[in-house]
């Protein structure tokens, strides 16, 4: 798509963006237009002209979980990580945008005295990253506190429409949820049913949670997990059993402190970490007969 007419459509987008300064990996090629709408109705209007146009669209959210191939993404990148960033704490209910980010929604809520977001603390991305992904972390998970998402679906009538999901309708699964099926669907904001709890006990578990992470991870632009657990077993013990730890392509390299975390020294691109997850997933096949599936969701043209 020409560059003027995408400017036309979409005037306060940014063209030829590079994406590699918008996720966590610090890898990505540019976004033909990268879009950060400042409400979520700006966001439904510039999905709606951009199938009217036939140009294809791509979310993201806090770019935490992603890894962006290095020709970068063609038409429309919505960015809604800081964009959409309100948060409502009404009695129990908390009701989010999509684009807050997870630890300010667990400090927000164990500020006020409400449990069961504390685990949000662990995961860097958004609160409708946190739904794509069911995000979890210390034995918690999104599923376990969500009551709804309103989710926008342009293939609803009208040229899209807004629903109101629940949990149950939501499909979560292990690190999934029904919109892996539907990439075009977006969510604007999410409802959660938390308890009564006492903040300063919040805040203590918060900040114990921290802690364990600080010596826990690597301290190097990553996308956190690279692979899902494989049954019962830790892909980072597997990895490490096939004797990855410190293996080296380019600028990425198999962290040796977890070996799930493949690190980016700088400079990584998109085609050193699919050959490092490519090598990961056939010397741990070889050695250990285990499958590994990518946790990390894959955008772009190489
Ligand atoms: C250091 C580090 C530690 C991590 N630790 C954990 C952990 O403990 N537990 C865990 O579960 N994850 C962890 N992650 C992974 C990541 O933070 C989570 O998967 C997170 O939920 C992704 O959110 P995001 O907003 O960054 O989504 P992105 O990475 O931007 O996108 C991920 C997927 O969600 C989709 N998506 C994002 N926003 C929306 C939306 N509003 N509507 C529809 N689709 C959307 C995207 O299209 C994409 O397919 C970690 C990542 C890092 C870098």
């Amino acid at each position: 798509m020409h560059a003027r007419t995408l400017h036309e459509l979409f005037p306060s987008a940014k063209l030829d963006e590079p994406l590699r300064r918008y996720t966590a990996w610090k890898i990505g090629g540019p976004a033909d237009a990268l879009l950060e709408p400042r409400s979520a109705e700006e966001a439904i209007e510039a999905v709606r002209k951009a199938h009217e146009h036939g140009i294809p669209v791509t979310v993201l959210g806090g770019g935490t979980n992603v890894l962006v191939l290095d020709g970068g993404i063609r038409g429309l990148t919505i960015r809604l990580a800081r964009s959409l960033v309100n948060v409502e704490i009404e009695g129990n209910g908390v009701v989010a945008d999509a684009g807050v980010l997870y630890p300010s929604l667990a400090n927000a809520t164990a500020a006020k005295g409400l449990e069961g977001l504390e685990f949000a603390t662990g995961i860097p991305g958004t609160v409708g990253g946190a739904v794509y992904m069911n995000a979890g972390a210390y034995g918690g998970e999104t599923r376990e506190v969500l009551e709804w998402a309103d989710v926008y679906r342009p293939d609803g009538p009208d040229g899209g429409e807004v629903v109101r999901m629940a949990n149950a309708d939501l499909g979560f699964r292990y690190r999934g949820s029904v919109l892996h099926e539907h990439p075009d669907w977006i969510v604007l904001r999410a409802g959660y049913g938390l308890v009564p709890g006492d903040a300063e006990e919040l805040k203590a578990r918060i900040k114990t949670f921290r802690k364990q992470r600080m010596t826990g991870s690597p301290n190097k632009p990553s996308c956190g997990s690279t692979f899902k657990r494989p049954g019962n077993d830790y892909p980072g013990r597997v990895i490490e059993a096939a004797g990855l730890k410190g293996t080296r392509i380019g600028q990425l390299e198999v962290s040796p402190d977890h070996a799930n975390y493949f690190v980016n020294h700088g400079g990584g691109t998109a085609q050193d970490a699919l050959a490092l997850i490519d090598l990961a997933q056939q010397t741990v096949r070889e050695k250990l007969g285990v499958d590994l599936e990518p946790e990390v969701r894959i955008f772009g043209e190489p």
